[in-house]
């Protein structure tokens, strides 16, 4: 029977209504995000210091905002390119100089600021992160833009070895500054990117902006969120191209990452690379990458560059004493070696050849 399976024209007609209403709440709605309120917008540029390209991302703010703040992060990064530069004539170049003489002299408050913080970290790294050993960083050929690929002579280096060039050996006095050990040549590489980074995210959140990236070559500091999701990070390959692992970021954290791929050169089939190992003068051995999750970017940055000296093994003691409770090291074999709260969030997009979760032991009393 056809007409028992046509359905009763009252029906027919309440269920277009219901399909027009919601079409018409549709278009409403669509009206209102496209007509009274902009969709918030992902802001982007590209800024250079520090050697490398860094990228600056904005979610949610207008775009005259978001003008102000590049503008203002791009004046920022041309004073910290120029003050705190290893090798260029410059603010540090000068400090450096004054430092040798073993002479007191008025310190320049910006790079006092750094020593003080960088002082702290040394300490707490038990000086495997020691920003004093410039000179060995430069006898390796680390301080040009092209390192000549071969070791220096053993004896030089065992000479600055001796030296024992410390943090330590610099004495601040309001302002007046001595160097008690004129082997002290500093070289903020392994930490002034993280400072960076934390002083510009102070200036966004300063201009009111509450969700943001600034990802310095892959490390990073992130903030808020994008579009009300967690930023994804990925963690890159020591030794291929892409990524190794994936992990999401949300709230306020940064991720740094210190690796034997960055800065090295061969020669005589040997990798150098330019993290170097204070307690033998060489380039550390240990590890070929380790990665921190932290807070402030100005730890991630000088913890990853301490767990690389520190090296498979060796190293959760030292992140335990810097307070670092995330953190992943591959090892020369690469093998992962990682914290169970890195555990807990990262997602190997790679397979490594071994996967340990190593228990930070107790720091002990504070120091
Ligand atoms: P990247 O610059 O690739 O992010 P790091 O943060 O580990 O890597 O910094 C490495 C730089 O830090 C080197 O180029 C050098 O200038 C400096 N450096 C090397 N070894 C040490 C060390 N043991 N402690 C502090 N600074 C170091
Ligand atoms: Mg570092």
């Amino acid at each position: 029977m056809t007409g028992a399976a046509r359905p009763r024209p009252g029906a027919a007609s309440a269920g277009r209504r219901r399909i027009l209403g919601r079409c018409a709440l549709a278009a409403l709605a669509l009206m209102l995000t496209a007509g009274c309120e902009a969709p918030p917008q992902l802001h982007q540029r590209q800024l250079y210091t520090f050697g490398t390209l860094v990228e600056v991302s904005l979610w949610g703010v207008e775009a005259g905002l978001a003008e102000r703040a590049f503008e203002a992060l791009a004046g920022e990064f041309d004073y910290m390119n120029e003050a705190w530069h290893a090798w260029r004539p410059g603010t540090l170049g000068t400090f450096n100089e004054r430092c040798a003489t073993g002479e007191p002299f008025a310190g320049d408050p910006g790079v006092l600021e750094l020593v003080r913080l960088g002082t702290a970290l040394s300490e707490r790294s038990s000086g495997l992160f020691n920003p004093a050993i410039g000179r060995l960083v430069a006898l390796w050929g680390f301080h040009a833009d092209l390192p000549e690929p071969r070791a220096p002579p053993a004896a030089a280096i065992a000479e600055l070895v001796a030296a024992a060039p410390a943090m330590t050996d610099i004495h601040i006095d309001d302002g007046t500054v001595r160097c008690a050990n004129t082997a002290v040549r500093l070289d903020f590489g392994a930490f002034a990117k993280g400072y960076g980074v934390d002083r510009a995210m102070e200036r966004l959140r300063a201009l009111g902006i509450d969700n943001a990236v600034i990802n310095a070559g892959g490390d990073l500091r992130a903030i808020g969120r994008r579009d009300g999701r967690p930023w994804r990070i990925g963690v890159r390959h020591p030794r291929a191209p892409g990524a190794l692992a994936r992990l999401e970021v949300a709230g306020d954290e940064s991720v740094f990452t210190s690796g034997d791929y960055e800065r090295h050169f061969e020669w005589q089939d040997t990798r150098y690379h330019h993290i170097i190992d204070p307690r033998t003068g060489w380039p550390s051995r240990g590890a070929t990458a380790a990665t921190v999750v932290h807070a402030d970017a100005t730890t991630a940055d000088a913890a990853a560059t301490a767990l690389m000296v520190a090296g498979a093994g060796a190293w959760p003691a030292v992140a335990a004493r810097l307070g670092v409770t995330e953190a992943l090291v591959i090892t020369a074999d690469l093998a992962a070696e990682m914290t169970p709260a890195m555990e807990r969030r990262l997602k190997f997009v790679a397979e490594p050849a071994a996967v340990r979760v190593l228990a930070p032991p107790d720091p002990g009393p504070a120091r």
